[in-house]
């Protein structure tokens, strides 16, 4: 690392350290290493992904802020893996005697374990719910007889959801009934990269020796196959190779193995033979119950009612609720003050917006708007032209357009109509409620009903 590169990430690293509290400092802040600084980018590494993920989501502004107080200038921070920084943040690092939290605690070994898995992606702190309770079963099954239940299992589902945190459950079970067992986690990103080196370093055999010897396979995100018939073809034998001598086998994915289109039929049909379970979303009691655990093993003084609050109002995916509740912890600990609703509505802004917008679709808007104008929701639907159904019509074809992502067809489609009514309709509305104060109130009350309607929605 260059001199200069050392110096401001340094001074930023000591701005960080007031700000931070100790223990988020250490966490988060003193693990990063920097790497070098060329242009006006900065380039910094951390030991894994999680930490990557983590620091990105969490406390990137904070560290840019830093970093420009100190070099006087706005610059790129790029965050990269590098699994060597683990060496020097454990030598750095002073053992501590326990560890109260479930945060990527550093392993404090001498010995650096070989499968590369968070320590804290483990069953204890995974919170089970209606949503999770069939794929947190199996991959229990899984961890407990290896190979002998579901192979392959399967787990797919949206972003943030813990497909990674159960799988690395599986991992972390066996590793620590039998710590012998060669456990292998790895991103389908990063199986691919270490098979496009070997290719081009004449090293193939290597890289099937490697895959083809272990105990366990996990691979996340193994979705990055898709479209990748190379990739496919090897990952096929090596497959087959595991599965022939019972070796468990475990993938995640976003979605399922038949909705993969460039995914050969002949994986296709091996990822379906073992288990294939889905991992929804939390409903709100389960949202709760992961905060209050999250809170519990952070040490986190908040009280019970504003972890229902935010479990209600963040229902997106379980790593946004975290990212929630870092952000309010992280509020509390740099000023020292107890936060409230209020509080929390002002610090979460921009996300609590982000979710009700999700929440809002088309169904909820003419329900709302039906209700509005004594009407059913089946009338604005329907054929009936009658002025009194087709002004409530257009104007819930203009909030649908106006309140949620969704494109005129799509619209259209809701309504029984085709694209172009809605857009007339947009555009009626519009023009019209340019200069009616009266509309323009109609309108300001109906979005209020709408967002309080899908927050009912988020809530249940
Ligand atoms: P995915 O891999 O599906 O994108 P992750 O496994 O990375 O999601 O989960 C995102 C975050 O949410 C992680 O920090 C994880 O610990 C947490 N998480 C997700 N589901 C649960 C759960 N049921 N109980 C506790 N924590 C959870
Ligand atoms: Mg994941």
């Amino acid at each position: 690392m260059d001199k200069d590169c050392s110096n401001i990430w340094n001074q930023a690293c000591k701005q960080l350290k007031g700000i931070l509290s100790g223990d988020i400092y250490d966490r988060w802040i003193a693990v990063i290493q920097c790497l070098d600084i060329s242009g006006s980018t900065m380039r910094l590494a951390v030991a894994n992904d999680f930490y990557k993920d983590w620091l990105e989501e969490n406390y990137f502004p904070m560290i840019r802020k830093a970093v420009m107080v100190v070099s006087g200038k706005e610059m790129d921070i790029s965050l990269e893996v590098d699994s060597s920084c683990f060496d020097v943040v454990k030598e750095e690092r002073e053992p501590e005697s326990h560890s109260p939290i479930s945060l990527p605690t550093l392993t404090l070994g001498n010995k650096k374990p070989s499968h590369n898995l968070n320590p804290n992606y483990t069953f204890d702190s995974y919170v089970v719910g209606p949503a999770n309770q069939f794929a947190h079963a199996a991959a229990m099954a899984a961890a407990n007889s290896p190979s002998r239940t579901y192979n392959p299992l399967f787990i797919y589902g949206g972003v943030g959801l813990g497909k990674t945190h159960l799988m690395q459950a599986i991992g972390n079970h066996i590793s620590h009934k039998k710590p012998r067992s060669k456990i292998c986690y790895i991103t389908c990103e990063t199986f691919t990269n270490e098979y496009i080196d070997a290719l081009q370093n004449n090293n193939v055999s290597n890289f099937r020796k490697k895959y083809r010897k272990i105990d366990m396979l996990m691979i996340d995100d193994i979705q990055f196959l898709d479209g990748k018939q190379r990739l496919q073809e090897e990952f096929f034998h090596t497959f087959n190779t595991l599965f022939e001598s019972h070796k468990q086998i475990v993938l995640t994915s976003d979605r399922t193995p038949s909705e993969m289109a460039g995914l050969a039929p002949r994986l296709i049909s091996r990822f379906e033979w073992g288990l294939v379970t889905e991992l929804g979303k939390p409903d709100v009691e389960t949202r709760s119950a992961i905060l209050r655990k999250k809170a519990e093993l952070l040490n986190l003084n908040i009280g019970n009612d504003l972890l229902d609050y935010l479990a209600e109002r963040v229902s997106s995916n379980v790593r946004s609720l975290e990212g929630a509740l870092i952000r309010v912890a992280t509020f509390m600990s740099l000023t020292n003050q107890k936060v409230d609703v209020q509080k929390v509505e002002e610090l979460l802004h921009d996300l609590l917006d982000k979710e009700s917008k999700a929440a809002i679709s088309v169904d909820i808007i003419q329900r709302t708007v039906a209700e509005h104008f004594d009407l059913r929701p089946a009338d604005l639907t329907g054929k009936k032209r009658t002025k009194d159904i087709a002004w409530p019509r257009q104007i819930a074809m203009h909030l649908s357009r106006t309140m949620t992502p969704q494109s005129f067809p799509v619209i259209g489609e809701q309504f029984c109509r085709n694209h172009a009514t809605i857009l007339y309709a947009h555009e009626q509305v519009t023009t019209k409620a340019q200069d009616d104060r009266g509309l323009q109130q109609t309108i300001a009350i109906l979005k209020d009903k709408v967002n309080k309607n899908a927050a009912k929605v988020m809530s249940s």
